[in-house]
């Protein structure tokens, strides 16, 4: 469990605590008194033989009445360990068994140890794993180790936050919250540990982003893009194609603010898909060119570069730019012509997939790069852009995958962040709905009348690793059943999943891209970004068994022209209440951020996207979702602490800054953040 030291053991928080103040009496004992706990000897002990092995039953006696306590497994050593008629304190869940009162597997002390020991009525229970219990250590183990620590310690931690500080947020001091989490008297002096816990782990974690920023704020150099010149400004007034949404203006300002203050920006910019992010890409891009710099825009997938290409050539396709294209296909004597005109500089634009990543690309002088949907790509890889100049290149990562704000100030609270949260005007609402399978035949029917109308639709098949096999069975019975459905002539079919090689995929996507096919099958391969404006409907078929993101990703793939669009979640009529949660709320909201909290609620920070690697959100008591008040405090407070005067030589604050500086010494990942 990572434990090793005696650090590590005391920083074994108790998941939950039982309420230990109340002694039964085996004559009270009924039905409903699940968890109990009685003082009592042990009469007589015997071994009952069993249909496999034996099980061991002890009369437990107190002045009230018998009751039995039963062991399956351990029983030779435990009835050697067993002291007869010494008072025992037992813990555990009753059982009625023929009429009689039993105890499986108590939890047992001697009455005379009990009295000794530190703990109070809130017994603590440890986090544990099966095989440890297995191997005897046992909650009650873990307990004595504890009370051995402290008293071998004094229970001394040492001190982590200043005394001015602990004051102004309310904290007790270390060794009070130690003491209080592991050996609770009371609520309410567990409350305050708690909270003295979490705010100071959430705290630290807070600095070291906080500082980071700063020091990269003030040491990090990048290029001063000064000029607003004739590219940006022609492109603005003259081929606009339309007026910026409030939200495209106000993110436009942030990045031009960055390209000015003399330092690397790095930046993570946040819409929901269809929210205009290209625009903006494009009019920064314009800026580096305006400055004398080169830009680059990577894609995660072929398909995705591709698409940006076009749309930046439709755009900038009037002016004096030169862009260009490099992916896995693009052909050694076009790869040669690139590699030059980047050289010698008269490539303006570079556009392509993480074939520009290699080192053979060298630009003349790159000074922008854009990264669309950032959890495709690794650091390491992000960090190869760095080196293509002689200062890091202003970074912009986009992403249209919401992230919650506690999310967010927990994960990339180094970074700066930019939001455009208003759609462009005029959007149609995606009309949303949930149906059984057995309605299959009328959602046919509305495809049918869609199509009719010269529309196209996407049908969507879940591809879970662990079940790939028998998910690719259902994709392709479900191929089988729309191929009856929407015979040829009149209708013609496309089919993308991950088995298919590249160009065939390619080959499939592009039909439907250019409307030769009407329906495309698919896995979620094309949960990315691909836009075809003439798609106005989106089928996901056993919606269940998709998370809240990616059913959100899904249907953004449609709503992207004028008509009407819809989005069909299919699902099974055996539903978990979290499966109903996630289509319900689809059903309500097509707001990224809202699905985004709704998710993160119901998975927890571990398994969201991108996060599992940061390590971040590895935390020992606090919780992102359920203490997101401690959170915002904690950030202010290190924000507060980071900027005070004098730095880390601030005297205020000295305790902080020793166990920062311990913090940083001990871990490495917090390099890996950004
Ligand atoms: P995403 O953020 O998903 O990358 P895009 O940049 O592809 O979104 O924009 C989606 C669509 O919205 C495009 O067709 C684009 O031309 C259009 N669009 C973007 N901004 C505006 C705006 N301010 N007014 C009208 N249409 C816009
Ligand atoms: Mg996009």
């Amino acid at each position: 469990m990572g434990i090793f030291t005696c650090a590590d053991l005391a920083n074994l928080f108790p998941n939950r605590y039982i309420d230990r103040s109340r002694f039964y009496k085996i004559a009270e004992l009924n039905d409903n008194a699940l968890e109990v706990q009685l003082v009592g000897r042990i009469t007589s002990v015997q071994t009952v033989a069993q249909k496999r092995g034996s099980r061991l039953v002890a009369q437990f006696a107190d002045e009230t009445g018998i009751m039995e306590l039963v062991w399956f497994r351990g029983t030779k050593w435990i009835q050697d360990a067993l002291k007869m008629n010494t008072p025992y304190v037992i813990f555990g869940r009753v059982n009625r068994f023929k009429g009689k009162f039993s105890m499986p597997h108590p939890d047992m002390e001697l009455l005379a140890e009990f009295k000794k020991s530190l703990r109070g009525s809130l017994q603590p229970v440890y986090p544990s794993t099966e095989k440890l219990s297995n191997k005897g250590i046992t909650n009650r183990v873990v307990q004595k180790l504890m009370v051995q620590l402290f008293q071998e310690t004094n229970g001394r931690f040492k001190e982590t936050l200043s005394p001015g500080f602990r004051k102004q947020f309310g904290l007790v001091t270390k060794d009070e919250a130690m003491f209080n989490i592991h050996f609770p008297k009371n609520q309410e002096l567990l409350k305050s540990a708690r909270f003295r816990l979490k705010f100071e782990e959430l705290f630290f974690i807070q600095l070291q982003l906080v500082v980071k920023k700063r020091t990269r704020e003030l040491k990090i150099k990048g290029y001063v893009f000064e000029k607003v010149g004739d590219n940006f400004n022609s492109f603005y007034n003259e081929f606009l194609p339309f007026e910026l949404t409030g939200a495209q203006k106000k993110v436009l300002k942030e990045i031009r603010k960055d390209f000015s203050t003399g330092a690397q920006m790095n930046r993570l910019l946040q819409g929901d898909v269809g929210s205009g992010k290209t625009i903006v890409a494009v009019l920064a891009m314009l800026l580096a060119m305006d400055n004398g710099f080169q830009s680059a825009l990577i894609a995660p997938t072929e398909i995705l570069a591709n698409q940006h290409f076009l749309a930046v050539e439709e755009l900038l396709g009037k002016m004096d730019v030169k862009v260009r294209l490099l992916t896995g296909s693009t052909t050694a004597s076009q790869r040669k012509v690139i590699h030059k005109e980047l050289e010698e500089g008269s490539l303006d634009i570079l556009i392509g997939t993480h074939a520009l990543f290699e080192d053979k690309v060298k630009f003349n002088n790159l000074g922008f790069a854009i990264i669309d949907e950032q959890h495709r790509f690794g650091v390491a890889q992000r960090a190869k852009m760095w080196k293509k100049n002689v200062l890091p290149p202003h970074i912009l990562v986009m992403t249209a995958t919401p992230i919650p704000r506690t999310l967010a100030m927990s994960v990339y609270g180094d970074l700066d962040i930019s939001v455009i949260d208003e759609l462009p005007p005029g959007r149609k609402e995606i009309r949303t709905v949930h149906k059984f399978d057995q309605n299959r035949l009328s959602v046919f029917r509305f495809l049918r009348e869609e199509i009719a109308k010269g529309r196209q639709v996407y049908i969507v098949y879940p591809l879970i690793q662990e079940s790939e096999q028998l998910d690719y069975k259902d994709l392709m019975d479900g191929y089988e059943s729309i191929s009856r459905e929407f015979p040829l002539p009149d209708y013609r079919i496309s089919i993308v999943h991950g088995k298919m090689k590249a160009a065939d995929k390619d080959f499939e996507m592009q039909r439907f891209v250019k409307g030769e096919t009407q329906i495309l099958v698919a896995t979620t391969v094309i949960e990315v970004g691909v836009n075809v404006p003439n798609a106005s409907v989106m089928v996901i078929e056993s919606a269940e068994r998709f998370g809240l993101s990616q059913l959100h990703q899904l249907r953004g793939r449609v709503g992207r022209g004028a008509d009407q669009s819809y989005c069909i979640l299919l699902s099974s009529q055996k539903l978990t209440s979290d499966a109903k949660t996630r289509l319900r709320t689809m059903v309500e909201t097509s707001d990224g951020f809202r699905i985004a909290e709704v998710d993160l609620k119901l998975r927890g920070p571990g398994d969201l996207m991108g996060t599992q690697q940061s390590g971040v959100l590895q935390m020992k008591i606090a919780d992102i979702v359920k203490d997101r008040g401690i959170l915002e405090l904690a950030r202010k407070a290190a924000f507060e602490v980071a900027s005070a005067e004098g730095g880390s030589a601030n005297a205020a604050y000295s305790e902080i800054w020793d166990s920062y500086q311990m913090i940083s010494r001990n871990k490495s990942l917090w390099s890996k953040i950004s």
